[in-house]
């Protein structure tokens, strides 16, 4: 078999036809949104890559699975199928379905966080961050230094920095609740962090007597990264990865619209009995009876398979490469970018790129309209907007990177869709000179991004 074209290990079963819409009507649809592209109808984009959330591709197999679903409120069958594979998975004890992954991070902090506690993590993504934020206690960040440089190329660059993390855990006025590692360290450029680093930290809640609990989205895509460019892990499948990852662990939230490989779902996994019936609790007053979590049980079958689908070697072969096809392809075209590619997304780097606009005034979101404008690409900003402080005068405080996310839907697109995202992305980099930034005009107290107004300073 050749071995230089690494195929999609699957073939297209159903179609969807793409929406193509024109020059004048991206414009339109661009002012009618203010320049939110979470504003934009679907209809209106021509490749989405917004997000890699819940908008992948779902196989025969959980199709069929979805026919076999038992919607009985109590006890479910397709409830004791979703158990078992998320056990035999992470070993976990107590496993709590939700509809999403936020609402498991809603129900564990809730349980576990309190005014002025502090949750460190590599880096925390903007809806665990808000409901951390949301309970009065701080989400720190403490990513090793490098992953905070996008040029650099490292293996594990979603590492924690475990001296940071042994100062905070070590500070007697600061109460720590649990220490969280997001895998793959989705707002730091997808970055994987190693087994190394898992163990590391583990190490020092056992110092410290602190629980310890990953934010597990992209398992799988992290245990690809271990096996591929860690010591010690060539010989080991993807799954009997994952599981030494998930042992390293006292629990675990999770959006299985990630690595689930479905459109829905998520769960709260621990060990701990006492954490688990609390957030039993609040589950059934928020998110429905604990055989269910605010799922339909075809929801339940649907994540069952998809967590068995991702740990397939051929298929984590395909997802990594074509992502960082991508990554080459605008990168040999001389498009900074956040390297090297990470599991889900390729990061253009738009202050690198767009210089001339300074933090508090978007570049990367400059550059998301730019792409959106050009050829009907969405992406999103991962940049001031998401992640800047917001002051009461004067400018936002600027977030750590400006970033513009292109994040692939799983099984979703072909080749040639990414080339022409290549093509978009090099087109608008080569007048990345005439893009203007941007002003807020309207802004929500928290998570603006999804539903703030722009318009673009002229
Ligand atoms: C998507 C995501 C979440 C939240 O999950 P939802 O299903 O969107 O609520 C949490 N953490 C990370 C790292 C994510 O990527």
């Amino acid at each position: 078999m050749p071995q230089h074209v690494i195929i999609e290990p699957f073939r297209v079963h159903t179609v969807e036809a793409i929406a193509m819409p024109g020059r004048d009507q991206r414009e339109n649809a661009l002012q009618r949104s203010h320049y939110n592209l979470f504003g934009l109808h679907a209809d209106e984009v021509i490749i989405d890559l917004l997000t890699d959330s819940g908008t992948g591709a779902m196989s025969t197999k959980q199709w069929a699975g979805m026919m076999l679903g038992d919607e009985s409120y109590a006890g479910s069958r397709s409830f004791f199928k979703f158990d078992s594979v998320v056990r035999d998975l992470t070993g976990f004890s107590e496993i709590i379905p939700t509809h999403q992954g936020r609402a498991a991070e809603k129900i564990l902090f809730s349980v576990v966080a309190n005014e002025g506690d502090v949750i460190p993590s590599n880096t925390h993504f903007d809806t665990t961050r808000a409901n951390i934020e949301y309970q009065g206690a701080e989400a720190r960040d403490v990513v090793k230094h490098e992953g905070l440089d996008p040029a650099l190329i490292a293996p594990f660059k979603g590492d924690i920095d475990l001296d940071a993390l042994r100062a905070t855990l070590a500070d007697p006025s600061i109460n720590v609740p649990l220490v969280m590692c997001t895998v793959t360290n989705n707002s730091g450029g997808g970055q994987p962090v190693s087994m190394a680093n898992l163990k590391g930290i583990r190490a020092l809640c056992d110092e410290f007597g602190v629980p310890f609990f990953l934010d597990a989205c992209r398992f799988a895509e992290n245990a690809w990264f271990i096996k591929t460019r860690e010591d010690g892990y060539a010989d080991k499948t993807p799954k009997e990865i994952a599981q030494e990852m998930f042992s390293l662990a006292d629990g675990c939230t999770m959006s299985a619209k990630k690595d689930g490989l479905a459109n829905i779902g998520g769960f709260l996994a621990v060990n701990d009995s006492d954490i688990a019936a609390q957030c039993r609790n609040i589950l059934i007053l928020t998110e429905g009876f604990p055989t269910y979590g605010g799922l339909a049980g075809y929801d339940l079958e649907a994540v069952a398979q998809g967590l068995v689908e991702v740990l397939d070697e051929n298929y984590l072969h395909y997802r990594i490469r074509s992502v960082e096809y991508l990554g080459e392809k605008v990168s040999a075209a001389g498009v900074p970018i956040v390297k090297p590619t990470g599991g889900h997304a390729v990061y253009l780097d738009a202050k690198a790129l767009l210089p001339h606009i300074a933090p508090h005034e978007y570049p990367a979101q400059a550059l998301a309209v730019e792409l959106y404008r050009e050829g009907g690409v969405r992406g999103v900003e991962i940049g001031t907007l998401m992640f800047g402080t917001p002051q009461e005068e004067g400018p936002d405080l600027p977030a750590q990177m400006e970033l513009v996310r292109l994040a692939i839907p799983r099984r979703m697109y072909t080749q040639s869709h990414i080339d022409y995202v290549a093509e978009v992305v090099i087109a608008v980099a080569q007048r990345a000179s005439e893009i203007p930034g941007y002003r807020i005009t309207e802004q929500a107290p928290w998570l603006r991004h999804f539903t703030m107004k722009l318009e673009p300073l002229s």
